[in-house]
């Protein structure tokens, strides 16, 4: 352990999942990919599964480096409140749609988890729906077009949408009559038979569209062709094709953030993102997915309320740092733009870490460094740096907001 050192080049895991892409990370952390494995996540923080290198430090291991000096590196109020690094930045390349999920609130969580522990359900176990205590509200940046699936359509679209898909209309009474719960239990619940014999006429009608390349990213009609496409096993077909068509499908643009917090639920269907979220892994899944669905674990955290989409946009504040706000207490996400011979100083407040997507930066404190393009580093509490640009620069700082 060194004495006094609190500024440390950083290096994330990347993690491998069948729905990631096979270049783009690849290119920007300059790992070559020769057997085309899908590099789906850079993650850069202290979780058990996958935690980050710090170079030159003893630990290594950013979560056994932070365990062993909690109030050194997260500084004193963050230990005492969250007891770990609170918050996971990730860089997601989404070629293929992620499963429709919904996280649970921090106290639902809490309690669920020390349920599933009584009941002796052992934590790696493939029904075991919580793996830790931790809620789970997520901030994604869109870094390319983005498409994805956030939050139930409110009414007056559902009911367009029901009633213009011909093979969705024996839904607009239930909807009509039991709203949004009533309307979600049905499909979540149906028997599978049921399922087929109901989605198979439009995917009939919808799946010649979709390989003539006819239908456009701004119908819900594509993403159902390509979910049935990706995710349908043998007569199987996916649930989780009703609700493309019940969620608001959202297209960001590059530059801009949404937010989802707990019971809020979501799918990311393509392109590439940085997230932050807090430090957990609980996920509750709702279809397209091969993984476990634990349909009644589901409805539960599920909230059933319209969402109106909100986009968070670049605030103009002044300077070169600009913040993209959140209710979370676990976490920030801001974005940092230096001209070329720019300097900006930071005065780390808990712990920080820092991500370059574009340019070369010169790190200057006790002992300086460069970081250049998909270079990380990351500052302890206390840590005050200079950060002055070689080229045009952009990079991602995640930090924790001041109580
Ligand atoms: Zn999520």
């Amino acid at each position: 352990m060194q004495q006094g050192k609190n500024v440390f080049k950083l290096k994330g895991k990347i993690q491998q999942y069948a729905w990631g892409g096979q270049t783009y990370l690849s290119k920007l952390l300059s790992v070559a990919n020769p057997e085309n494995k899908p590099f789906a996540e850079y993650w850069l923080g202290a979780h058990d599964n996958a935690p980050a290198e710090l170079e030159g430090a003893e630990p290594a291991k950013l979560n056994e480096y932070v365990r062993l000096q909690p109030e050194t590196s997260l500084g004193a109020a963050v230990a005492q409140r969250f007891g770990r690094l609170p918050y996971l930045l990730k860089i997601l390349d989404v070629k293929d749609m992620l499963s429709i999920q919904v996280h649970p609130t921090k106290k639902n969580a809490e309690l669920e988890f020390a349920m599933e522990n009584e009941k002796g359900i052992a934590l790696g176990a493939p029904h075991r729906n919580y793996k830790d205590d931790n809620h789970k509200p997520e901030l994604m940046l869109a870094l390319s077009d983005f498409w994805l699936l956030h939050g139930f359509k409110p009414e007056e679209e559902l009911m367009h949408t029901l009633s213009t898909v011909p093979e969705l209309r024996f839904l607009l009474p239930v909807f009509s009559m039991g709203g949004y719960k009533e309307l979600y239990k049905e499909v979540m619940e149906m028997p599978q038979q049921e399922v087929n014999a109901l989605l198979k006429p439009l995917l009939d009608r919808i799946i010649p569209l979709y390989q003539q390349k006819l239908l456009r990213k701004q119908d819900e009609d594509f993403w159902a062709a390509r979910a049935a496409l990706t995710y349908n096993e043998g007569d199987k077909i996916d649930r989780g094709i009703f609700s493309v068509y019940f969620f608001n499908l959202v297209n960001v643009h590059p530059g801009e953030a949404v937010f989802q917090d707990a019971g809020l639920p979501h799918a990311y269907l393509e392109g590439q993102n940085v997230e932050i979220m807090a430090n957990s892994d609980n996920v509750l899944r709702g279809g397209l997915t091969p993984k476990h669905v634990d349909v009644p674990e589901l409805l539960k955290h599920v909230r059933f309320e319209a969402t109106h989409p909100h986009i968070i946009r670049e605030n103009n504040t002044p300077g070169h740092i600009v913040i993209y706000k959140t209710p979370a207490p676990d976490f920030e996400l801001s974005k940092i733009n230096l001209q070329a011979g720019e300097i900006v100083t930071i005065q780390s407040h808990s712990v920080e870490i820092f991500l370059v997507l574009e340019g070369k930066v010169q790190v200057e404190d006790s002992n300086g460094f460069d970081r250049k393009a998909g270079d990380a580093f990351i500052a302890f509490d206390k840590a005050k740096i200079s950060l002055r640009a070689d080229q045009d620069t952009l990079l991602y700082r995640a930090s924790v907001p001041k109580a």
